[in-house]
């Protein structure tokens, strides 16, 4: 897979060793302009798509469990199952808000891929 320059728009985007390589972003530098960019890699976007999908599929049906158990309880005047199923609604729901970054991050990762990817 090779990268298109976005300043120049003649180059290629090709990938640069560098000593502070992290593991979530490559860098890549232009062959002609000598512009460089961090560009995450796929396999990375690929596993927190993954990750935040099931993740947020699970506490979110975790959260519906609690929250139905205390809409019945709260029918029924039972303030002790509400106040037992209230922190753990309360953590799902953080952990929602969790995946959904990592989601948007994903999201923007990928447009960021896309920018660079050569149409031709
Ligand atoms: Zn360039």
């Amino acid at each position: 897979m090779s990268y298109e320059c976005n300043k120049c728009r003649h180059g290629y985007m090709k990938p640069v060793a560098s000593d502070d390589d992290s593991e979530y972003t490559d860098t890549f530098e232009c062959d002609k302009c000598g512009y460089q960019s961090q560009i995450p890699s796929g396999v990375i976007i690929l596993s927190q798509l993954l990750s935040s999908i099931i993740g947020a599929g699970l506490t979110g049906y975790l959260l519906l469990i609690h929250v139905s158990k205390m809409m019945t309880a709260f029918q029924f005047n039972d303030y002790a199952t509400i106040w037992k199923n209230l922190p753990q609604a309360g953590a799902a729901t953080v952990f929602i808000a969790g995946f959904i970054f990592i989601l948007y991050k994903a999201f923007n990762g990928f447009l960021l891929r896309k920018r660079f990817v050569r149409s031709k």
